[in-house]
């Protein structure tokens, strides 16, 4: 006896993002804390307001975004290239260790 597997293996791969919708939306979430801030961009000569992880991100894509750390009173750098068009996106606030009170460096 024959077994013939039918052509339907071809599998197409579809993600399945179903989004649950929520009905009658627009309420802030209740477990966050934080409102939704929309995405800011820092420039070359800003200030770092907070430390943590950026993402740098270059005109005219001459470079790949790349993550850096930048800390706290630092002033955004320009890029060699393009000067002062990089943009910087904080991805990820995190404490610069010897900012941390249990590692602080002693006086
Ligand atoms: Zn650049």
């Amino acid at each position: 006896m024959q077994t013939k597997r039918q052509a339907a293996t071809l599998r197409l791969i579809r993600p399945r993002y179903e989004q649950p919708r929520l009905k009658g939306g627009g309420k802030p979430r209740p477990h966050s804390g934080r409102p939704d801030r929309p995405e800011t961009l820092f420039s070359a000569g800003e200030t770092v307001r907070e430390t943590g992880i950026y993402e740098v991100i270059h005109d005219r894509g001459h470079r790949e975004a790349h993550e850096v750390v930048m800390l706290n009173g630092d002033s955004f750098p320009a890029c060699d290239t393009c000067e002062n068009r990089v943009r910087f996106r904080l991805v990820r606030t995190a404490p610069y260790i010897f900012q941390d009170e249990d590692f602080g460096e002693p006086d």
